[in-house]
């Protein structure tokens, strides 16, 4: 694991953040891999004023001019995929294929804003009185703030920061603390972008269109709390949602929310399993159960579950004797834990489902002997008579419920009994059960016949309830990124009328 080759590949000058503050380890082995200074509360101010200045300018650049510097960025995301995505996998611990993943939905979210970047569209309306004119515009919104979670380090940003930048907002972002190096990468990255795209249009851009913030919730809090920033995009846990939201709102800013799930797949006995069983491993323990699509419940027909649950069992035995260990080799389909802190709350969760009448198959530590400072686990099967309590939970680990249903209205009731309301699937051949499941799941995603996790871009993502309602990435989320222009123009050369008609006539 060579950190200093990767990140001078990156274009990462690391000497320039090292500092006492922050200790940043791999959870592939515990070891140190930077330790940075992190930003105090004035850099923060200084930030967030230079992203106000550099606003003024940027939103008045045309969107298709804005839309090139984030081409030359996707351009330059495609000729580092490589060393970013193994930065993703030293840094987070998920698996280099997915690591891959991510950084080509980086790619993908570019792409897409790039085109978005020419259809900014606006509406133009029927007006009800003579010689008018109605439009509706939307423009640029204001600098942003952006928080993101530890399990997405870069493509969460990315669907954020690729959609303000064409719609002309500047971003302040302030990654996870576990974090924090993938993010220096990509201001690395986009500093690149900036260079090339001055040389090549002859055009100087603002300063400060993008910050990178070190720290944790204490910095993540200065730029929630700052009142020139109109957006918070914030992912993370529920729990950070609730003491942000509320902050935001104080100031009447906007939020956009994407905090955690708590993911069902409904099996029922129209399903083909051979569809579904591949669908549900990877949902289940992809990613070490580490996703916020992550399948943390299956609720399966009562004559299709002990096959279901057999089968399970035998893939899960495989995997925890075959796909385990360093998610940089090739092979490896589960890698660690994030740190000790979710082992210890996986394992507090599995002894909870039992004290619930959970029975827990495999969940173990293993490959403790190799690495005794990271924390590799089996995934865990627990199969529970119902939805107990802690399955109302979402524990960021691989744990795995399996509960029984009898009609689809029971399977749909437990499916929605949990507080949040992310991803949703059905696996059925049966086109009326498909599509009841479509209209009554209470999610903001919803499958059918593929698992909760992998969403594509061209969607919006996010969820309803706890999950906090925030839409990103495809779709018309852009419209969140801008603020929009009601202007009605009369034309005409006696008094104008006025809506409703009302009479005010003054003699
Ligand atoms: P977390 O809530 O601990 O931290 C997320 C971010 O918020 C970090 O940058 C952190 O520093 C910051 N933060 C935490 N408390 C804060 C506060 N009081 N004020 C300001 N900033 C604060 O989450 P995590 O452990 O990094 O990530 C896992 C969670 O994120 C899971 O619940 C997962 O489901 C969720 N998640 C959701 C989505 C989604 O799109 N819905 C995507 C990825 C992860």
């Amino acid at each position: 694991m060579d950190i200093a080759a990767t990140l001078r590949q990156l274009g990462v000058a690391l000497a320039d953040y090292t500092g006492a503050d922050l200790t940043v380890r791999s959870p592939i082995d515990g070891s140190q891999l930077a330790s940075l200074r992190c930003h105090t509360r004035a850099e923060v101010q200084a930030s967030i004023t230079q992203a106000a200045e550099a606003f003024t300018a940027w939103r008045d650049v045309p969107a298709p001019q804005r839309g090139a510097l984030v081409r030359l960025f996707g351009e330059a995301l495609r000729g580092l995929k490589e060393p970013l995505a193994r930065l993703v996998t030293m840094e987070c611990g998920k698996i280099l294929e997915e690591a891959r993943g991510e950084v080509q939905e980086m790619i993908d979210m570019c792409d897409f804003a790039v085109g978005l970047s020419r259809q900014l569209y606006g509406l133009t309306i029927a007006s009800e009185r003579p010689e008018h004119s109605m439009q509706e515009t939307w423009l640029p919104l204001g600098p942003m703030g952006v928080l993101t979670a530890f399990n997405f380090p870069v493509a969460v940003w990315s669907w954020n920061a690729a959609l303000a930048l064409v719609c002309g907002d500047p971003v302040v972002w302030k990654p996870s603390e576990k974090t924090p190096l993938a993010a220096l990468a990509c201001e690395a990255i986009f500093a690149r972008a900036c260079a090339r795209y001055t040389q090549t249009t002859g055009h100087t851009l603002p300063d400060g269109l993008l910050h990178v913030l070190r720290g944790g919730a204490e910095v993540g809090d200065w730029v929630v709390s700052d009142t020139r920033l109109p957006l918070i995009s914030a992912t993370g846990s529920c729990r950070m949602g609730r003491l942000i939201a509320p902050k935001v709102a104080a100031r009447l800013g906007r939020s956009l929310l994407e905090l955690g799930g708590n993911n069902a797949v409904v099996v029922s006995d129209q399903a083909d399993l051979g569809v579904a069983l591949p669908a549900i491993l990877f949902g289940a323990v992809g990613t070490c159960g580490q996703r916020c699509t992550t399948i943390r419940r299956v609720i399966a027909h009562a004559r299709i579950y002990d096959e279901l649950l057999a089968r399970l069992k035998t893939a899960y035995q495989r995997i925890a004797t075959q796909y385990i260990g360093n998610p940089l080799d090739a092979g490896t389909l589960v890698g660690p834990l994030i740190d000790q802190a979710a082992f210890a709350a996986m394992q507090k969760a599995l002894d909870t489902a039992r004290q619930q009448g959970g029975s827990v198959f495999c969940g173990e530590r293993v490959c403790a002997a190799l690495y005794p400072q990271a924390y590799y686990v089996t995934p865990a099967l627990v199969q529970v008579p119902t939805q107990v309590e802690i399955v109302h939970a979402e524990t960021f680990a691989p744990i795995l419920y399996v509960m029984p249903y009898t009609s689809l209205d029971e399977a749909i009731a437990i499916h929605n009994a949990v507080p949040q309301g992310l991803s949703s699937a059905i696996f059925t051949t049966d086109l009326r059960e498909a599509e009841q499941f479509k209209r009554r799941s209470d999610c903001g995603m919803v499958n059918v016949n593929i698992g909760t996790s992998g969403a594509e871009i061209g969607g919006a993502f996010g969820g309803e309830k706890d999950t906090g309602g925030g839409r990103e990435a495809g779709s018309d989320a852009w419209k969140t990124y801008m603020r929009r222009h009601t202007s009605t123009t009369y034309y005409g050369t006696t008094a104008p009328a006025l809506a409703q008609g009302i009479k005010f006539e003054v003699a």
